[in-house]
């Protein structure tokens, strides 16, 4: 059995932590944070995560507290033609059970998480800004925070789950720092006005690729029983400072002019400090481990949200991990055994996001013109629908299969 230093508290650390501790491993989580918690908006746990959630037996906690979300529909602003049109129930005919996603407000998702971490009374270390890692002479490993501190605890292993601008991966898993998207977002979380807005809909309107405004049900916090919405607005990184200038109520009539039934929402908002300014960045690791370090989630592919992809697969990968060291306990050989059983569905979705985001997010012209010509009949053709809901779901190349196949065919042949 291992001694592991996770670094992160997010949805892959937490994972992490879950799946390494009922393998049978110590873990220590290191937080950069004073007091661990999540800040911002819902996000959609799609069949891949929920399935994961499943097998720790935390589904049902999550749907508790989620949303369930049958699809996703995109319009041209303000009330124009459907330009996509992504239904679960595409999937039902191939799958045994019917399909959906669950949007969750990242607060709900961490209080999940956290709660089955303390439940398993692992220990979390607050306060730690981990910047770097020792190699002893007995092959374990220590951290380093940013005061230069080596802390005395040694690990076999440590695994990186401190997110896109990781420290460890900048210094060990990747040749340069990921550069940041042109195009970000503005997000808030406020209470859903359930008259005007499906709760069942993801819902976004477009202007060319330089206009995108969401709004995604998203269920509630815990101990509040408030049905909630994230509203998102997309923005350019270098227009934020004319955003800031202009104020809050020019940033509303813009909104409204793209949908007006947002209004309603919009009115819940008294302060431009409601609105959280979130970036972007795209990388993908080739190789996800290093000496002594594995590195998950964000840490080891981050994009854009737009295909909602990026907490499902820290959850995934906290699931291969646990497998991997279960098949054989030797860190050359699971690592390898790891990034094995992800590779396939990082490097598909890793690519349909690089692909996809300018259609909804650039300055791009022709984009969204074939966007809005070409989406909505294609998805309409047979077997393109239910493809597009398997990328839209996360299933294409059935990853947590794939985890199990892997995994099996490595112990039968011993070929990790
Ligand atoms: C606006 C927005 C919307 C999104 N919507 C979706 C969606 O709908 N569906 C979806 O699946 N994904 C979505 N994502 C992506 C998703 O949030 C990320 O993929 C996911 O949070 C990655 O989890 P992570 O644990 O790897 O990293 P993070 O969530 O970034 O967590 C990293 C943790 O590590 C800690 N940390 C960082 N550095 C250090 C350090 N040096 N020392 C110690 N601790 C450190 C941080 O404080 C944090 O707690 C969205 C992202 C954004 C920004």
């Amino acid at each position: 059995m291992k001694t592991i230093a996770i670094i992160g508290c997010g949805p892959a650390g937490l994972s992490a932590a879950i799946a390494l501790h009922d393998a049978g491993h110590t873990v220590c989580i290191y937080e950069q944070f004073d007091e661990a918690g999540p800040v911002g908006s819902g996000l959609m746990l799609q069949p891949t995560g929920l399935d994961v959630l499943n097998r720790w037996g935390l589904r049902e906690r999550a749907e508790h507290l989620g949303q369930r979300i049958d699809g996703m529909l995109g319009r041209i602003a303000p009330e124009g033609k459907v330009v996509l049109d992504i239904q679960y129930k595409a999937l039902h005919k191939k799958q045994r059970e019917p399909l959906y996603g669950v949007a969750i407000h990242r607060a709900s998702l961490f209080h999940v998480l956290h709660e089955a971490v303390v439940e398993r009374g692992i220990t979390i270390v607050t306060s730690a800004n981990i910047v770097d890692v020792s190699n002893t002479s007995s092959n374990t490993v220590q951290v380093i925070d940013e005061t230069g501190k080596r802390h005395t605890e040694e690990f076999d292993f440590i695994v990186d789950a401190s997110g896109a601008h990781s420290n460890l991966a900048n210094s060990y898993g990747r040749s340069k720092q990921p550069t940041p998207l042109a195009y970000g977002a503005l997000w808030t979380t406020v209470e859903l006005d359930e008259q005007n807005f499906d709760k069942t809909l993801l819902e976004q309107r477009y202007d060319a690729a330089r206009i995108m405004v969401g709004v995604l049900p998203c269920g509630r916090l815990p101990n509040d029983d408030k049905s909630l919405a994230t509203l998102f607005w997309s923005i350019r990184a270098d227009q934020l400072a004319v955003f800031k200038a202009d104020g809050l109520q020019a940033w509303k009539q813009a909104v409204v002019q793209q949908w007006p039934t947002v209004s309603s929402l919009l009115n819940k908002i008294n302060s431009i400090e409601q609105l959280t300014h979130a970036t972007y960045v795209h990388h993908t690791m080739r190789k996800p481990f290093a000496r002594n370090i594995i590195f998950i989630g964000d840490a080891a592919h981050a994009t854009s949200p737009q295909l909602g992809q990026g907490a499902n697969m820290a959850l995934l990968d906290a699931l291969a991990l646990a497998q991997a060291i279960i098949i054989d306990d030797r860190f050359d050989k699971f690592a390898a055994l790891y990034a094995r059983m992800r590779g396939r569905h990082v490097k598909l979705f890793q690519t349909a996001s690089w692909l996809l985001t300018p259609f909804y997010q650039s300055d791009n012209r022709a984009l969204p013109l074939i966007r809005d010509t070409l989406f909505e009949p294609v998805t309409k053709l047979p077997f393109a629908a239910s493809m597009v809901a398997s990328l839209g779901s996360g299933l294409l190349t059935n990853p947590a299969a794939t985890i199990d196949r892997v995994g099996s065919h490595a112990s039968r042949t011993s070929d990790t």
